[in-house]
């Protein structure tokens, strides 16, 4: 059997290096939180593929589903024959999210593309073109998402002229300095300095950034949003890729919030590792696109949604939504222990299953600190994923069906990671 050295070295040699790699490891087989490497060496999962594995690895019941619907076909393309198991995904969809009044979807396979489509739709809808997003924020890396992100290196840098009429104002992060009442006086003077407010077709943000490192939006913030769109007509987009389906111990991110979007923008877990991505929004909009203006030959695979159908079931089955505040206040409850004698950890934050810790050297963000305890960790067997604009962020992507043991287990290894 190949040992994962070789295997790097033909990586190496045959992968383009743009598309980076944290573990030094190749997979062989994974189960619920576990995976074994190439070696036979375990390792515990904390970073779940990005946010993908809300459900764990091969559930039994995605498996199954997959499998029946192998028997059946596995591709038609929606656009030129339909099938019902789409329909009643959007049908489930639309009566979960966080919009209230008729509601629709239309279904994409990555998380991109979804955002791309959602601005589609908000152009189509209102006639206007201007975008407003947030500094720190993760919307993709295809040439318009790319623009929208709001992070240079690595994902900007060399890969312009970056689309026109993206705009940035700061996302409010008190640990940081900046708050709500910075971001609103920003977005004003974006309309006095650069872009009228009925040249802006929508505001989006993430109700938690993810990669930006696990800021939750404050509630204030999002209700000055809304307020702002509803006054100038712009559309208010979520970004749910990295939130959605139970991780933050609600079914979306914005379940947290007393206002609404217009668009939601879903993936990741929605499917379980297949791709899967959707727009959800408020009918009126989701049809201003005439047909042929959506769509995609993959958009709405009949395996994705099979899987996500599963993925549904479980989360409502095993009680996912609690399950995410449960055991989120656990290691919130151990991470603040934990902090009290390890003063790099900055902050302990995020909702439900959404937690993160940030680590300073006094003010100043401590990415080097961050990848050392990512190594070490990585070492004992626990793969973590970092974030954070400065890379100073752990973040702790457990499955929500994790067995108390192993999760326990992997409490231990982080703790064991720390700087003493
Ligand atoms: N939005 C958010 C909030 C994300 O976290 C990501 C992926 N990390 C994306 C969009 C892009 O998703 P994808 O990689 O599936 O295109």
């Amino acid at each position: 059997m190949p040992d994962n050295a070789s295997l790097w070295a033909r990586r190496e040699q045959a992968v383009a290096r743009g598309v980076a790699t944290a573990a030094p490891f190749f997979v062989e087989r994974a189960e619920n939180a576990e995976l074994w490497d190439a070696e036979g060496k375990r390792y515990i999962d904390f970073a779940g593929g990005i946010a993908v594995l809300n459900t764990g690895h091969r559930h039994p019941r995605v498996i199954a589903a997959l499998e029946r619907q192998l028997q059946c076909f596995t591709h038609t393309a929606f656009q030129v024959a339909g099938y019902e198991s789409y329909v009643r995904l959007a049908e489930r969809l639309n009566r979960i999210a966080p919009i209230s009044g008729p509601v629709k979807s239309v279904f994409f396979s990555t998380g991109a593309e979804a955002l791309e489509n959602a601005v589609k739709i908000a152009r189509a809808a209102t006639g206007r073109s201007a975008l407003i997003c947030f500094s720190g924020a993760f919307h993709g890396r295809t040439l318009l998402t790319m623009a929208m992100t709001g992070k240079v290196v690595p994902y900007k840098a060399g890969f312009g002229p970056l689309p026109a009429e993206v705009y940035h104002v700061p996302f409010p992060i008190s640990l940081h300095g900046v708050s709500v009442a910075d971001s609103i006086i920003a977005i004003q003077r974006l309309f006095k300095a650069d872009i009228e407010p009925r040249r802006v077709a929508a505001i989006v943000i993430e109700p938690v950034q993810g990669e930006g490192g696990f800021y939750p939006a404050p509630p204030e913030l999002m209700v000055e949003l809304r307020a702002l769109c509803d006054q100038h007509g712009i559309l208010l987009i979520a970004d749910e890729v990295q939130t959605g389906f139970a991780r933050t111990g609600k079914w979306f991110g914005m379940h947290h919030h007393s206002v609404e979007p217009d668009l939601l923008a879903c993936a990741k877990s929605l499917a379980a590792g297949l791709p899967l991505s959707a727009v959800i929004g408020r009918a009126p909009i989701l049809d201003a696109p005439p047909p042929g203006g959506l769509g995609g030959t993959y958009g709405g695979n009949p395996l994705a949604i099979a899987a996500a159908h599963a993925v549904l079931d479980v989360v409502e089955n095993e009680q996912l939504i609690s399950r995410a505040n449960t055991l989120g206040a656990r290691l919130r409850d151990r991470l603040e222990a934990v902090r009290a004698r390890v003063p790099l950890i900055a902050e302990v934050r995020g909702p439900g299953g959404m937690v993160a810790i940030e680590l300073m050297h006094g003010k100043n963000p401590d990415p080097e600190a961050t990848r050392a305890i990512q190594l070490r960790a990585l070492e004992r067997g626990l793969l973590l994923l970092t974030c954070g604009t400065y890379g100073n962020v752990i973040r702790f992507l457990f499955p929500l069906t994790i067995q108390d043991e192993i999760f326990d287990e992997a409490l231990a290894i982080f703790e064991a990671s720390l700087p003493s």
